[in-house]
């Protein structure tokens, strides 16, 4: 089981996800639970729009860096454009855990090296997810939520 995080924070935000998730479920498996919508305070780069988050939980055979090519794949179709670092942008899929595999290449890191530092992350995963163990720091996603002092404002969208 993988977990992935969509964020779109430009044009039809609820749209983007919806279509995200279908194109996952077509490319890289089926999508088993996914988290509520939330809407998020930027982080990293504070001046642009609010963010929607979702987490996924996705059954996928591929290995961890053929879903990378995926996503980014499906980032470009959805009409992703890269501006600056953290900032806006119609779709940011980003792979959060992969089973409880830990990697590290040029081009991956999983578990993804912020998670544990990101309410916009924490609180949807710990919808779906509350009691997975991170593999390397050995907590939940409840305890990482406990213990996490990002002060990101995360709400319920509907
Ligand atoms: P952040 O990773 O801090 O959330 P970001 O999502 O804005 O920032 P991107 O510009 O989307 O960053 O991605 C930069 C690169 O991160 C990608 O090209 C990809 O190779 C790499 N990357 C490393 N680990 C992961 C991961 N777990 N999921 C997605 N991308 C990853
Ligand atoms: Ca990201
Ligand atoms: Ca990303």
């Amino acid at each position: 089981m993988i977990y992935v995080l969509l964020g779109a924070n430009l044009g039809n935000r609820v749209k983007t996800l919806q279509r995200a998730a279908q194109l996952i479920a077509e490319h890289v498996g089926p999508v088993v639970q996914q988290s509520a919508f939330y809407e998020t305070a930027p982080w990293g780069v504070a001046d642009q729009p609010a963010y929607l988050n979702q987490v996924l939980s996705v059954e996928t055979t591929l290995p961890a860096e053929n879903v990378l090519v995926q996503t980014q794949v499906i980032e470009q179709e959805l009409g992703r454009v890269r501006f600056e670092k953290w900032g806006a942008r119609v779709i940011d899929i980003d792979i959060l855990y992969y089973s409880d595999l830990v990697l590290k290449s040029d081009t991956l890191t999983i578990p993804h090296p912020y998670l544990h530092q990101r309410r916009f992350t924490l609180v949807p995963l710990a919808e779906i997810a509350p009691s997975f163990v991170h593999p390397v720091l050995g907590k939940t996603t409840r305890q990482l939520l406990a213990e996490c002092d990002d002060e990101g404002e995360v709400a319920l969208f509907n």
